[in-house]
């Protein structure tokens, strides 16, 4: 099977399983989602849910942000880890959203990723699930799954974002980052899986026999 086909099945597949992949981190505008994002970073989902409500009960804008000592932001988001980092990061770019950008998230990649805490990834899902732009944002388990399915060969998550973007339509990009993530959690936590356990593997490679090398992001 061509590595476009394998793309197709994948994308076909996923969409049946995940018709609406809803959202998975809580929010009610741009900035709670940044911040929510943010705190995602190497903590799950569930976890950031339970902490933000707390968090944006005292600010859900960058100008009541500013407003919060960054010490009670800290005891607030510490069971999402990082929190020394995390809750400066907070912060600091809430400040420059009221300095620079009147108060609100931009909409552009390069602003975002000026902003402290905020990588490349962040400012995907963002730029995807705040305003609608087309983006791939690729973490380890969507560089990890897309290659056991044979869609990249890329060594990193840079590599893996580009070959993702030219193998499928920009209108589905951000569904199908959200429909990789929940078959993972779903299907592809194992690690020692030798690829050969669940269908989409099967079908990308009925004749597997061995495991699949995965290199690390
Ligand atoms: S067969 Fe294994 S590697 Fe492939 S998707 Fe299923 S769990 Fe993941």
């Amino acid at each position: 099977m061509k590595k476009a086909e394998r793309a197709e099945l994948v994308r076909e597949r996923l969409a049946e399983l995940y018709p609406d992949p809803p959202i998975p981190l809580n929010h009610s505008n741009p900035f709670t989602l940044l911040v929510a994002v943010l705190l995602s970073a190497q903590c799950t989902d569930e976890r950031v849910n339970q902490v933000t409500p707390k968090l944006f009960l005292l600010a859900r804008s960058a100008k009541k942000m500013c407003e919060v000592p960054v010490e009670v932001i800290l005891e607030i988001i510490r069971p999402c880890g990082l929190s020394p980092q995390k809750s400066k990061a907070i912060a600091g770019l809430s400040r420059i959203l009221v300095d620079e950008h009147d108060g609100k998230v931009p909409a552009d990649f390069e602003a975002l990723e000026r902003l402290p805490g905020v990588g490349h990834k962040t400012a995907s899902v963002v730029m995807a699930q705040a305003f609608g732009v087309p983006a791939f944002p690729v973490d380890t388990h969507i560089h990890r799954l897309a290659q056991r399915w044979g869609l990249t060969s890329g060594k990193n998550v840079k590599q893996t974002e580009a070959d993702l973007k030219k193998l499928f339509p920009e209108s589905c990009w951000n569904d199908l980052h959200l429909q990789i993530i929940f078959y993972g959690r779903e299907h592809c936590s194992a690690r020692g899986c030798d690829g050969t356990k669940c269908e989409l593997c099967r079908a990308c490679y009925p004749n597997r026999k061995k495991p699949p090398t995965i290199k690390k992001a």
